[in-house]
């Protein structure tokens, strides 16, 4: 009776620690995945967005370390890469076939699954603050258009002309986005208090017509995050990530499938798509703050900090290829 006693105790411990917070908190940025052909090899190429990257790690770790919120510090990071001319989001977006800008973005609390977007927007200088506002002060989780520019400039959101989100670097960059390089970004976080957050930001695929919305702010598609589960944000090919529900069908292997997040996100990215349908990538943090960061691209620009709740040390990682390697 007292070995079943201390058996049935046992199993339960490892159950528990198994789903319980093992690092205080942590946090994964993704600047977008694509055909980045000796970027990481190029020190002179690589430099800028290693800059970005770490700079951005800076800001979440600024609000994580303080014991702020999971989506504090999402917003924070996406707001800092909208306004870097590097990435295809905010300024620095990419052209829609007539020669404009259209953004989208998405943000989501694990906390109580609150989420909001932004679809097709064309004069809101941080699409990242318009989703969120959405959600904080609208009923509705999805605006888009005219509609969603209106009700941010209703809210007293910065907005700014079209052509603001152009830059001296368009015409050279626009040749760069012919080689097919993407530059979305998202930020998925664990906060101490064990809240998840995910949010997207991106100015969409090159060259899209009629109002072409991808996957950033579908939530389910793009973006997700449910505190039982994990927090995704995707970058890629997003009609692909809209037809596999990418984010929610990572959550959901993990929690149904009992799939650690690791195999999860593999088997999305290179079982369920593939280069050809569905190239991209995502990364994704569990409720116990394991991460994930595959993409069948040739590179994605990606970083990440953690802090294991039994060590003093963060850890902190910049890449683009595949050198970096997601931590165990
Ligand atoms: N997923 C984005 C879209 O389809 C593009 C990207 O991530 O580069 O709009």
């Amino acid at each position: 009776m007292k070995k079943q006693v201390i058996l049935i105790f046992g199993l339960l411990c490892a159950a528990f620690c198994m789903s319980a917070q093992q690092r205080e908190y942590a946090l994964v940025i993704h600047g977008g995945a694509g055909v980045l052909d000796g970027v990481a090899q190029d020190a002179n190429r690589a430099a800028p967005y290693y800059a970005a990257l770490d700079s951005a790690l800076a800001i979440g770790d600024a609000v994580l370390s303080q014991g702020g919120e999971a989506g504090k510090a999402v917003i924070a990071v996406i707001r800092y890469l909208e306004d870097n001319p590097l990435f295809n989001a905010g300024k620095g977006a990419t052209l829609t076939a007539e020669g404009t800008f259209e953004l989208d973005a998405a943000i989501m609390l694990g906390k109580d699954l609150r989420a909001g977007s932004v679809a097709g927007v064309k004069t809101i200088k941080h699409p990242i603050e318009a989703a969120y506002t959405v959600m904080t002060k609208s009923e509705h989780v999805m605006l888009s258009g005219e509609g969603a520019d209106h009700f941010a400039s209703e809210q007293g959101l910065e907005i700014v002309d079209n052509l603001y989100f152009a830059t001296p670097r368009t015409l050279e960059w626009i040749e760069e986005l012919k080689k097919g390089k993407n530059g979305t970004v998202g930020c998925v976080a664990l906060d101490k208090q064990g809240n998840l957050a995910a949010g997207t930001s991106t100015g969409g695929m090159r060259n899209k017509r009629w109002g072409r919305v991808g996957d950033a702010p579908i939530i389910g598609a793009g973006t997700y995050a449910d505190n039982n589960s994990c927090a995704v944000s995707c970058t890629g090919h997003g009609e692909y990530f809209i037809r596999h529900a990418v984010a929610f069908n990572l959550c959901a292997r993990y929690k149904y499938l009992n799939e650690p997040i690791a195999t999860a996100a593999d088997n999305i990215i290179h079982k369920e798509l593939n280069t050809v349908e569905g190239n991209g990538g995502l990364i994704a943090i569990d409720k116990t703050g394991q991460i994930a960061m595959p993409f069948n691209s040739t590179g994605m620009f990606r970083a990440y900090f953690y802090k294991e709740k039994s060590s003093p040390t963060i850890i902190k990682q910049v890449g683009i290829g595949q050198e970096l390697i997601t931590p165990p």
